[in-house]
């Protein structure tokens, strides 16, 4: 009978799964080889078809796809706290100060807390916008097995910044970047990505622009930017070029499908039509944009065709939690564009859903390998505990889920078919190890300033 099984490393088994086009399948197995997603079935049908190395027993769980946390900077976590009821701009106050101090130790540590905090939550690949020197968010990124989009940042334009926080040329910026590329684009079997970087428009030269957007080009890779993030952006560039921040980084060939711009609330109907049409992906971190930017223009982006998808930003004022960022973001889009005009979903959740998932994954240029739960899919694959009384009895899980569901309720991780959490402990990681060290650096990093 064993000689008429089909192998497989893994089979997760009696789950409930959410699949493509957010469609709810009861009592499925999940059979995993090599890294990838091999089938998706009743369970019955699979645990006669397969004979796995290891079975996962999951029932009164539901799979689900890892999230993506689209826009972050992981050297921020050891200024938890640190940033609350601050009036902007917190950058020039309370960042500029905290970043320019930072050591590579500092901020390897902080890149281990973010990745325990993210993995935690079901984040399986974030992105980092960047600082000066990205090897700890690397190597961090490596130990702990997630998936990453990393970037040393690019500035070459703000005089008022330490020197340890500005190239002097574009030159200078654009070569970092490339170092950084060639020496760590593709590590760790394909987990690590290496982008380039804009900080801002604020920051940014003509040259510097163009000198990233054919870079970029160049390596097949993208672009991570922040957009459309204070008022003072705009000015700028309207007083420095006569032109809105999007249609600065147009001119230079910087907004195209390969680009992550986060923020974008300081924009017009214009330039959301001019997003559209370069096939920008916009990120938005609504606990970030709420306190001191504003609201996204959710409404005007989905109806011009954008690729929306979630950030959660630095850690110093908000849990890393894409299930609370798309809440608050349905919530606040709601009462500000669909409440006043009678439309009832201004973000249905399905598109939540897909926020959170395969969005994160077109706009970090992995949705063909990510993003879903499919055959021939890389087995990216979150387990959460939904047998208790946030979700049970319910009448519709896939309209309870994103309404309750709580990085808590994470309990198991799988990247590229390896555990990484596995029954609510991490596999590779020794948790209290990172948390202990990581307070110890953050007091180091208090006496020393
Ligand atoms: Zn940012």
């Amino acid at each position: 009978m064993e000689n008429y099984l089909l192998s497989c490393d893994l089979l997760i088994r009696n789950c409930t799964a959410i699949l493509p086009d957010f469609q709810l399948a009861e009592d499925v197995a999940i059979a995993v080889k090599g890294g990838t997603i091999l089938a998706i079935g009743p369970d019955t049908d699979l645990g006669n078809r397969y004979h796995p190395k290891e079975t996962i027993r999951a029932s009164g769980k539901l799979a689900m796809p890892g999230m993506y946390d689209c826009h972050t900077h992981t050297v921020q976590q050891l200024l938890k706290g640190g940033t609350v009821d601050e009036p902007p701009i917190i950058w020039r106050r309370i960042l500029v100060p905290y970043e320019s101090r930072m050591t590579p130790d500092d901020r390897y540590h902080a890149a281990r807390l973010y990745c325990l905090q993210a993995l935690r939550a079901g984040i399986t690949m974030f992105a980092d916008a960047g600082s000066m020197d990205m090897s700890g968010t690397v190597q961090a990124a490596v130990e702990t097995g997630i998936r990453a989009a990393i970037a040393r940042v690019g500035r070459d334009m703000d005089p008022e910044l330490p020197a340890s926080m500005c190239d002097k040329t574009p030159e200078q910026s654009v070569e970092a970047m490339e170092d950084l590329y060639r020496s760590c684009h593709g590590m760790a079997d394909g987990r690590i990505h290496i982008w380039f970087s804009l900080s801002s428009p604020m920051s940014s030269s003509p040259q510097l622009v163009e000198g990233v957007a054919q870079a970029a080009r160049a390596h097949a890779t993208g672009i991570h930017i922040h957009l459309g993030e204070h008022p003072a952006e705009v000015q700028t560039c309207l007083a420095r070029w006569g032109l809105r921040p999007p249609e600065f980084l147009d001119k230079y060939g910087a907004l195209g499908p390969n680009v992550i711009a986060a923020h974008c609330i300081q924009i017009t109907d214009f330039d959301i039509r001019l997003m559209a049409e370069r096939r920008l992906n916009v990120i938005h971190c609504p606990t970030a944009n709420l306190p001191t930017q504003g609201v996204p223009k959710l409404l005007a982006e989905r109806a011009a065709g954008l690729n929306i998808a979630l950030g959660n930003d630095g850690a110093t004022s908000a849990k890393q939690d894409l299930f609370e960022q798309v809440r608050l973001l349905k919530y606040v889009a709601q009462a500000t564009f669909g409440t006043p005009v009678f439309e009832p979903t201004v973000l249905p959740l399905a598109e939540a859903f897909d926020m959170m998932t395969v969005n994160g994954a077109r706009a970090l240029g992995v949705s063909d390998r990510l993003g879903s739960l499919a055959p021939g899919k890389a087995a990216d694959i979150v387990l959460l505990h939904t047998d208790h009384v946030n979700y049970l009895p319910t009448r519709n899980l896939l309209h309870t889920l994103p309404m309750v569901a709580s990085s808590q309720d994470v309990s198991d991780v799988m990247i590229g078919g390896e555990m990484v959490l596995q029954n609510d402990q991490f596999v590779k990681i020794d948790e209290e190890a990172v948390l202990w060290e990581g307070k110890r650096q953050m007091e180091a990093m208090l006496n020393r300033t």
